[in-house]
């Protein structure tokens, strides 16, 4: 078998941030991928979608690596790399390469991820367990625990995602979750608790984060001549907020049945 030369493997490179603050622990040199195949009503890079962008950059693992470690000095104890998109895993081979040579170095990586390409075959599991044995912390979002409205925010089966949630649990893969806070779609309270219940059935959540929905890449919308579905949607408030930190941490379903009942 010939070994693969991980410095050349390839992949298409939206852009890049130097100081990610959000997308893991510590201080982040970040990858965003071009391709995704979710349309989440909220999301805020758009222009990240289409596999073939003419302003996303072939770039190699080596290449990206080496801008990274220009930022190496600032990332302490807890930063490192993060890859986020668009969908990360589309491009499985690149992510195995970059954080294969990131983990050479000892650098902390961080994949994070919608999920949907996940499949529970032993097929795919093939490469994602090597992504996995280079990965050191997954940030998995799950945008709705209930079905139904997951298609309407997303236009997307949930499936592959809670598969992939339990699948990471299952190998004891460190995870954080994250569910974006939109009022009026994925605010309701009975899905807040059922998602609550949900995530404390995994045994590998080291974080579970509420994500206030913002519309700052409602512009790029715009510049896509895409209609923005959220126009008018406000960030929740900090009540909304706290609301959603409480049902989904403490409140079982049964209890909201008994208190909505009574
Ligand atoms: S998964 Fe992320 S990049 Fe894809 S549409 Fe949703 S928010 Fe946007």
């Amino acid at each position: 078998m010939t070994e693969i030369d991980y410095r050349n493997v390839t992949g298409l490179v939206h852009s890049t941030e130097s100081f990610g603050a959000v997308d893991g622990p510590g201080i982040r040199f970040v990858v965003f991928m071009q391709g995704c195949h979710m349309r989440c009503q909220y999301c805020h890079n758009p222009d990240t979608w289409e596999l073939v962008n003419p302003n996303a950059r072939e770039r190699t693992a080596e290449d990206v690596l080496n801008e990274a470690l220009r930022f190496k000095m600032f990332w302490g104890r807890d930063g490192g790399i993060t890859v986020s998109g668009g969908e990360a895993t589309i491009q499985i081979d690149f992510l195995i390469a970059l954080f294969t040579l990131a983990k050479e170095k000892g650098i902390h990586t961080t994949l994070d991820t919608c999920a949907l390409t996940f499949r529970n075959t032993p097929r795919y599991l093939e490469k994602y367990n090597r992504l996995m044995e280079v990965t050191d912390l997954v940030l998995l979002d799950i945008k709705e625990i209930n079905p139904e409205q997951h298609r309407i925010v997303t236009g997307h089966s949930n499936k592959n995602i809670l598969a992939c949630a339990e699948y990471l649990s299952e190998i004891g893969k460190p995870v954080w979750i994250r569910h974006v806070l939109v009022p009026g779609l994925t605010d309701r309270d009975e899905d807040l608790i059922k998602l609550g219940e949900y995530v404390k059935t995994l045994k590998n959540v080291e974080r579970f984060e509420v994500l206030p929905y913002h519309n700052l890449g409602e512009f790029k919308w715009r510049e896509l001549g895409k209609p923005y579905p959220l126009e008018g949607t406000k960030p929740p408030t900090k009540e909304r907020v706290e609301n959603a930190k409480r049902l989904m941490d403490t409140e079982t379903y049964q209890d909201y049945l008994n208190r909505i009942r009574s």
